[in-house]
């Protein structure tokens, strides 16, 4: 499933960028015509917008389209915008859009991805498939399997973060190893970033853009406006076509294959002490949940409930304390004690109902 496209050299970083929504004909040409001069050939803008709530600005619908038909023909941009159902696709092809995306909520739908597909038949558009707002890798392959059964021939996917219920610093959790296995299991399969919608703020972007770089990710679509603080949506991750083009070029681009020997064989050496660490961390974690399989025993001859939540507060405050000291981030150490508690409770529970 390659994404090749004429006139997009197949050169990272592949950036797609534009405004979250089309607002007006002034406000798409404005910022067309400024991102073209940042060199950059692919503009996205929103027309059909999926909203968390129906009071919030859901886009200018197909009266949009002329709009970027300009911006196609006057500017030579590709342009991109999402589609969401069978009357947008419609209306996108009519109006001569280049390529369209799958939103995550669209993904993350079985039926609007088949019928999608369907009404795709026999037209061999470029697609972008955002990642489902789940963290479910098969949903997003399922996605691009009913693509390309209609025949869409060139895909990429779209990395943008994942829905969580806690709290993290992040608007959509990037969660890095499921992108990870989409490439492992289709690694012809480009993928960009959207740090845009990763981030919701714009000071984090350039982070998350060169984290993408660094996994040898193949683009990134960045939402920008020429006026980012009066957009009418996600205004706080929008940023302007000069600092977009700022962040383009501070990104190092390093290389995927290793050449030289000695880099190799240094990297060898340090690969090698990982795996050793590695060993030790799971010979941890198999004698920390032999002890869980204790309580559990100990629980269950007193007849005393597997969860004790003042416990685990008291573990995690404690874990937090002690990372802060050591310079590990709070996020990871939360996520790994919420792992690592999540699987002792599982042996407890087995002992429990043997
Ligand atoms: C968007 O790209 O503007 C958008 C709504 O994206 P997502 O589907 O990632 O929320
Ligand atoms: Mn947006």
């Amino acid at each position: 499933m390659p994404f090749t496209f004429e006139g997009i050299p197949d050169k990272r970083p592949i950036v797609m960028a534009g405004p979250c929504s089309a607002e007006s004909e002034e406000q798409v040409m404005e910022t067309a015509r400024q991102i073209k001069d940042a060199g950059i050939k692919i503009f996205r803008a929103g027309l059909w917008k999926p909203r968390t709530r129906p009071s919030s600005f859901e886009g200018v619908g197909k009266e949009g389209l002329p709009w970027l038909k300009r911006v196609k023909d006057e500017l030579k941009m590709y342009t991109a915008t999402e589609v969401a159902n069978v009357k947008h696709v419609y209306d996108a092809l009519k109006g001569g859009i280049d390529i369209i995306w799958l939103g995550a909520r669209t993904t993350a739908n079985p039926f609007a991805v088949q019928e999608i597909a369907d009404a795709l038949n026999g037209v061999d558009i470029p697609v972008l498939i955002k990642n489902p707002i789940n963290p479910d890798v098969e949903l997003w392959i399922g996605a691009f399997e009913r693509l390309n059964q209609s025949g869409i021939t060139k895909m990429a996917a779209v990395h943008r973060g994942f829905s969580t219920y806690h709290k993290t610093l992040y608007r959509n959790n990037p969660q890095w190893e499921i992108p990870i296995e989409l490439k492992r299991q289709i690694p012809e399969l480009p993928i960009l970033t959207d740090p845009s919608h990763i981030c919701g703020s714009r000071d984090l972007l350039f982070e998350i853009s060169q984290k993408a770089m660094d996994l040898d990710f193949n683009g990134l679509i960045i939402e920008t406006h020429c006026n980012p603080d009066k957009a009418l949506s996600d205004a706080q991750q929008q940023v302007t076509p000069g600092d977009l083009q700022k962040l383009l070029g501070r990104l190092i681009l390093r290389k995927a294959d290793i050449e030289s020997n000695t880099l190799l064989s240094t990297l060898e050496e340090l690969r090698h002490e990982i795996d050793k660490y590695d060993d030790r961390i799971m010979e941890i974690f198999d004698l920390r949940m032999a002890v869980a399989r204790k309580i559990g025993l100990y629980k269950k001859k007193n007849n005393i409930t597997i969860l004790q939540t003042s416990r685990w507060d008291e573990i995690l405050k404690h874990r937090i304390e002690q990372a802060s000291r050591k310079g590990l981030s709070e996020e990871f150490i939360i996520k790994i004690f919420r792992a690592i508690h999540e699987e002792s409770i599982n042996h407890q529970t087995r002992v429990m109902n043997e």
